[in-house]
């Protein structure tokens, strides 16, 4: 058995007990839902995970389904939402661990930054009257490609000055 699949019979052990709690219906969608998450590996927003689900599930849901289960994994804790600049992204967390966001404040897109350093530092928090759960860390910026999009602006705007001023 590999990675992926350990990781789905446990996140459906997990959302199978959550659900039979709370006496909420076992549908093949949500399950299907839940292994495709499990297959990708780090943060994704409802659009991605639109293009994976047309690409690797056995039927296809409704984009309804698909917010309303992603509402019911993160209520049973097996998905984390990150509340970010434009659209909401979504995280497997069945095995949480630290981790650093990158935020790009101009496009929205996430993405992590490998530093063990940080995640160790993260690891070690300790609140008083809080329980850490999920130590994220966000940096908001601009990625790479705005960066670009932006010099490129500028120099537009800049030899348009200088055509003006002749
Ligand atoms: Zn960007």
């Amino acid at each position: 058995m590999s990675e992926k699949t350990d990781l789905y019979s446990l996140a459906a052990q997990r959302l199978t007990e959550y659900m039979k709690g709370k006496n909420i219906r076992k549908t093949p969608e949500r399950f299907e839902i839940l292994r495709v998450i499990c297959q990708i590996s780090g943060i994704f927003s409802i659009d991605e995970l639109q293009v994976y689900m047309e690409k690797n599930a056995k039927f296809q849901v409704s984009r309804v389904t698909l917010f309303n289960t992603l509402k019911l994994l993160e209520d049973a804790t097996l998905v984390i939402k990150h509340t970010l600049a434009r659209a909401a992204h979504y995280e497997c967390c069945i095995t949480p661990h630290p981790m650093v966001c990158l935020v790009c404040q101009k496009c929205g897109t996430v993405r992590k930054l490998e530093s063990s350093k940080i995640e160790n530092w993260l690891s070690e928090q300790k609140c008083k009257q809080f329980v850490i759960t999920q130590p994220v860390l966000y940096f908001h910026g601009l990625c790479r490609s705005c960066i670009v999009k932006n010099s490129i602006r500028k120099r537009q705007a800049n030899k348009n000055k200088k055509i003006q001023k002749k």
